[in-house]
């Protein structure tokens, strides 16, 4: 049976950049992965992924978030390929909801240079915006995209390039562990190693049983349109949005390429899943719910749909992540549960699992205190 230091199980967001973390860090790093490196039949794939400073879902995020920026700007000079771009970011609704003053008070806590727009003045600003006056919006210029199937490839291909070993269609189907050694069985062989990162997505809950609960796939469903007014929905001219609307909440990024203009809801038509069984084709229904926020919000981009796909958000049930070692044993780490709002933190969990997985996450410590699976028991 082969040995490895540590073996990543999920090469998908999360584990891409775990397993270079790791690599980096001097281990002999395997990463098993089901199907292809990227592929869309989980939480990755889809173009673009916002990326944004102010974060209204709590001040914890923002050193992370201040960490993963410096990674992914580390993986572009490191692949010598652009990532991530800034286009800013608009954090927009009632001037009471939760979506607007938790941004802002991330903003004035961390010092991050923010206006706070009227409807008509975001309008001036951003012409393709287009909301009524009851909504309010808290511009912050570092929000932007990234290109999630690209980051994957690199971190694998960095990963690779210091030594670990990347294995694309092979599924595991079980671990175990005693003492302080994991057997780690898939499809066609076994392997052993001292320590485990679980970053399966979706699929966390088939290998980590305790997460039935807290890592619950959800369907989801995002729109790409072809703008009636495509100059005003460009990187650059449009920034990316996180939309509290009385409709439920929108997200959505400027066009990048050829791709259109780019819009999800939160929790879709909510319906939780499983990931074999999540009904992969598109429904009127499912474009009828992303139209609504089209031609209410952004009617200049109401043109023909120019792709649609479904994905997979994880949920836990307080919608934040679950970072952690695993109660029965601290050679196995999770990373789980990101809830919708994981992809811009990918590189900076990568370097938590492998603190977690090296040093008991020393250096992050208080930080992950709220990601910690001890919240749902206490
Ligand atoms: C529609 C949509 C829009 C989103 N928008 C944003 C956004 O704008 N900004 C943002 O920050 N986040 C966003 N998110 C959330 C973000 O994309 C996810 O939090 C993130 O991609 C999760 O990464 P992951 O590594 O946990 O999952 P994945 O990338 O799905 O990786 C898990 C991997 O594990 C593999 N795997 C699972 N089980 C096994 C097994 N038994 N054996 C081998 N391999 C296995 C899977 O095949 C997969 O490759 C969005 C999510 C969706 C669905």
């Amino acid at each position: 049976m082969r040995t490895f230091d540590s073996i990543v199980i999920g090469v998908g967001g999360m584990g891409s950049a775990a397993a270079y973390h790791l690599a980096r860090r001097g281990q002999r790093v395997l990463g098993l992965e089901q199907f292809d490196i990227p592929h869309d039949f989980g939480s990755s794939h889809g173009i673009t992924r916002i990326i944004r400073m102010a974060y209204a879902e709590g001040a914890g995020y923002i050193p992370l978030l201040r960490r993963a920026y410096e990674l992914w700007r580390d993986l572009e000079a490191y692949s010598g390929e652009r990532l991530l771009y800034l286009t800013g970011c608009v954090d927009a609704g009632a001037p009471d909801s939760a979506t607007v003053r938790g941004s802002l008070a991330t903003c004035r806590q961390f010092s991050l240079r923010h206006e706070v727009l009227n409807a008509r003045s975001l309008h001036e600003r951003f012409p393709g915006y287009r909301f009524p006056d009851s909504l309010e919006a808290v511009f912050q210029a570092d929000g932007g995209i990234l290109l999630p199937e690209r980051c994957i490839i690199n971190y694998a291909k960095a990963a690779e390039a210091l030594g670990a070993e990347i294995h694309t269609r092979e599924r595991v189907i079980g671990w175990d562990s005693s003492g302080h050694r994991i057997e780690v069985r898939t499809e066609s062989a076994a392997y052993r190693a001292r320590k485990l990162v679980i970053t399966a997505g979706p699929w966390a809950s088939q290998l980590c049983p305790l997460l039935r609960n807290l890592a619950v796939p959800e369907r989801q469903v995002v729109l790409w349109a072809e703008p009636l007014r495509p100059e005003l929905f460009q990187l650059g001219a449009f920034p990316v949005f996180n939309l509290e609307a009385p409709e439920g909440r929108f997200y959505g990024c400027p066009a990048y390429g050829s791709s259109g203009f780019k819009i999800g809801k939160y929790h879709h038509r909510r319906e939780n899943v499983t990931p074999a069984d999540m009904d992969r084709d598109i429904h009127a229904e499912d474009e009828a719910v992303l139209r609504e926020g089209i031609r209410r919000y952004f009617p200049d981009a109401d043109g023909p749909a120019l792709g649609m796909t479904t994905c997979m958000f994880t949920n836990s049930p307080d919608e934040h992540f679950v970072l952690d070692t695993h109660p029965q044993t601290e050679d196995v780490c999770i990373a789980a549960g990101f809830s919708g709002h994981g992809f811009k933190f990918a590189s900076v969990v990568g370097e938590i699992m492998t603190d977690l997985a090296l040093d008991g996450g020393a250096r992050y410590g208080e930080q992950i205190g709220m990601f910690r699976l001890a919240r749902f028991t206490s």
